[in-house]
């Protein structure tokens, strides 16, 4: 559905947008980056607002948040598009194509999250929620005033202006960020985006809501020790307590490398345990 977008401004013909990093400058009649926001004669709009493509039920373990209220199940909704074009996304069919949708109104999804048996809330995951903001914010809100101790989590990459997450921060409990890489190439050159805002993320996240952060350890690119290593240290930094997942990589999408080595992954782990003290390995089999 298409809705008057937030976080922006006009500047003379074009409009700014300051949703995420990208902070684009968008002519009349074209899109922003995330090929979600559209300018149309001095208005900036959203296109996915309540345009659902995917949920599930799914166990709080597989956002993957393995240290927030284990052992339950939440609610889980995507829409379309993202703001970063990473070559080896599981998810390039919603993430990178306006995929087919089903337009649910935020009140229905409310009622729906409320009645759903054995559910903690609503998890905002499998495209990037960040740029389904306007909708996110409303239903989260929406639902915290039914329920307050219902559960609003953020599956996301963490590329968000501050404003914005600022915003809804009062209303989310829970976040699982991407820290992709400690490396700035390759945010620029395998993600479209970049690492600085990322870290702001996590550092103004993790005092106010459950944080872990999720790094896929990519075979050829950042599964090396050392960027481990960096990661884990800049995590400690914060708070040695936030969990990381480390997930092996396998080929997807535009990545051919060969599947991330399992004796590397092994590695990976013990060296980040010298610096948190929870560390979980994903699509290891283990
Ligand atoms: S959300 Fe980000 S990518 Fe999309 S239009 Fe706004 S600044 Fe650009």
């Amino acid at each position: 559905m298409k809705r008057e977008a937030m976080f922006y401004e006009k500047a003379n013909d074009k409009i700014h947008c300051f949703l995420c990093p990208h902070h684009c400058v968008i002519e009349d009649k074209h899109y922003g980056k995330c090929n979600v926001r559209m300018h149309d004669s001095g208005t900036l709009y959203t296109l996915n607002y309540g345009e659902v493509t995917a949920s599930s039920l799914d166990p709080i373990e597989k956002k993957p948040l393995h240290y927030y209220r284990p052992g339950t199940n939440i609610f889980s909704v995507g829409s379309f598009g993202c703001n970063m074009t990473c070559t080896f996304c599981q998810n390039h069919d919603i993430s990178q194509e306006k995929a087919p949708s089903d337009y649910i109104p935020k009140e229905v999804l409310v009622d729906l999250i409320l009645n759903i048996e054995e559910n903690i809330g609503v998890a905002f995951t499998y495209n990037e929620p960040t740029i389904w903001y306007e909708y996110m914010y409303d239903t989260a809100k929406l639902l915290k005033e039914k329920d307050k101790d219902a559960s609003v989590v953020m599956v996301t990459n963490g590329f968000i202006g501050e404003e914005p997450l600022r915003k809804i921060l009062p209303y989310v409990d829970a976040m699982n960020i991407d820290l992709k890489s400690f490396n700035s190439n390759y945010y620029k050159n395998l993600c479209g985006a970049r690492l600085d805002p990322v870290l702001k993320t996590i550092e103004i996240a993790a005092k106010e809501c459950h944080v872990e952060i999720t790094t896929l350890l990519v075979s050829e690119e950042n599964a090396s020790i050392q960027e481990v290593k960096e990661i884990a240290q800049f995590i400690q930094g914060i708070d040695k307590k936030i969990p990381l997942h480390l997930s092996r990589y396998f080929p997807r999408y535009k990545m051919d490398h060969p599947a991330t080595d399992i004796g590397f992954m092994l590695d990976a782990k013990e060296v980040a345990l010298k610096y948190l003290d929870n560390v979980v390995l994903g699509n290891v089999g283990v």
